[in-house]
């Protein structure tokens, strides 16, 4: 049986048989077999997830050669791109129609089907999460079938598919709100820990875009903030920190040191208190924990599975190298977040049932049902996501 692996290395999984489909025709003739054999199948992207949301099925399926933009409507800035497409792929592709994503995570690697899957977002006081962007959805549900799934179609019902887990088909297609293309300023500097609670209420009423690292052994935060400008990008594009160049350019990352992550987003008003937190359990009992932990703004928006859903949110994130065993750590910061309202961020580490889920997500439910009506059989169903539901 082939062996499959996420991109840290820590989830593997042999499945049956890993598939790759390049056209929706051959993507609905698989589903469909699979729904006749009682097969269960996850779909994969670029497998940038620290949470077991594709292992555990029969079958794993890449749709990698579906990538690519299909159709650009100029008038209205949208655009349908085949689900496979990396983000560092559909930058370039949506510059050349002076267009841009209005917002992506911290690196380029992931597929739009796999970041808006599980509501992947970078910075912003007043920028919702990537998932925000979906306007549409072309996917094959669990029998087989090809549908179309827009927001026009069905107002409130449609904030159930943004954020989907992978759970509601195979998505082959996505249709996406754009922008017009943007250049960035970045700028970023280091404050002792001890100045950041003053930094981060001054920071988050002043700038829109604004995160930081802060690094527990050197008790230092590395501030960023990145605005947008109306000079033109200077190239080369400088270094992480200190560049000037459009937004597909400045907002991705390299992130090479594998590790694993843990993030929760708490009520923005709750940031502050909950990272010092944090902060002091790194301090008083982890003191051997070198990885740093991360701070960003997300606006809210009405995805039902959205980290962000209605409400508008800080995000925190805690890291350990993959080499290490972070479950203690880990623990302790998750109760450290839940106390403070968090949610988590479904393609990161959490050890939340069933329950704990409904409490953070009040359209949990709702959005059982809606995946439900669409894949009735479970097709796409793996060993996590059955287990969280019966939980419930
Ligand atoms: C180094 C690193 C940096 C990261 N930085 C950020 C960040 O800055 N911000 C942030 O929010 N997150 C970040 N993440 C998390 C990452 O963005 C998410 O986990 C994202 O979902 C990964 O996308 P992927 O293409 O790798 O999808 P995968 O991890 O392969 O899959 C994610 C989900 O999407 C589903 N899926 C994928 N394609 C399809 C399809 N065609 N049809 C149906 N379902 C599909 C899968 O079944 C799964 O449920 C980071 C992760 C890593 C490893």
């Amino acid at each position: 049986m082939p062996l499959w692996n996420n991109w840290s290395g820590r989830l593997e999984h042999h499945p049956e048989a890993l598939r790759f489909v390049r056209t929706e025709e051959d993507a609905a003739a698989l589903v469909a077999g699979a729904s006749a054999r009682g097969v269960s199948l996850r779909v994969v992207g670029s497998g940038h997830s620290h949470a077991p949301l594709v292992i555990g099925a029969d079958e794993i399926i890449d749709v990698g050669a579906m990538a690519g933009v299909i159709s650009v409507d100029e008038a209205s800035k949208t655009a349908w791109v085949a689900a496979g497409t990396p983000i560092y792929m559909l930058g370039p592709l949506l510059h050349q129609q002076g267009l841009a994503l209005h917002n992506q995570g911290d690196i380029d690697r992931q597929t739009i089907a796999g970041a808006t899957a599980t509501g992947t977002h970078g910075t912003g006081r007043t920028i919702a999460n990537l998932s925000h962007a979906v306007k549409g959805l072309r996917l094959i549900d669990g029998h087989g079938e090809l549908r179309e799934l827009r927001q026009s179609d069905a107002a409130e019902s449609f904030y159930a598919y943004p954020v989907h887990l992978g759970a509601m088909g195979l998505v082959t297609a996505i249709e996406l709100q754009l922008r017009d293309a943007f250049v960035l300023e970045e700028r970023s500097w280091t404050v002792p820990g001890d100045s950041l609670v003053d930094s981060i209420s001054e920071m988050t009423e002043n700038h829109d875009r604004f995160e930081f690292f802060w690094y527990p052994k050197a008790d230092q935060a590395q501030i960023k903030t990145m605005h947008e400008v109306a000079e033109r990008p200077t190239y080369p594009v400088a270094e992480e920190g200190a560049r000037r160049a459009y937004s597909f350019e400045v907002l991705p990352n390299h992130r090479p040191h594998k590790h694993t992550e843990m993030e929760f987003s708490v009520p923005m008003s709750e940031g502050p208190a909950c990272f010092m937190e944090i902060r002091a359990l790194l301090q008083n009992t982890f003191q051997d924990v070198a990885w740093p932990v991360e701070y960003r703004l997300l606006a809210q928006d009405h995805a039902w599975l959205s980290n962000a859903y209605q409400r508008d949110t800080v995000t925190i994130s805690v890291h350990q190298d993959v080499r290490l065993d972070e479950c203690e750590y880990y623990r302790a910061c998750e109760a450290i977040f839940r106390a403070y309202g968090g949610r988590p961020h479904w393609g990161k580490v959490n050890e939340l049932t069933g329950q704990d889920l409904e409490a953070a997500y009040p359209r949990w439910r709702d959005w059982w049902a809606a995946r439900d009506a669409l894949d009735p059989n479970g097709v796409f169903l793996n060993d996590y996501l059955r287990q969280v539901r019966a939980q419930v």
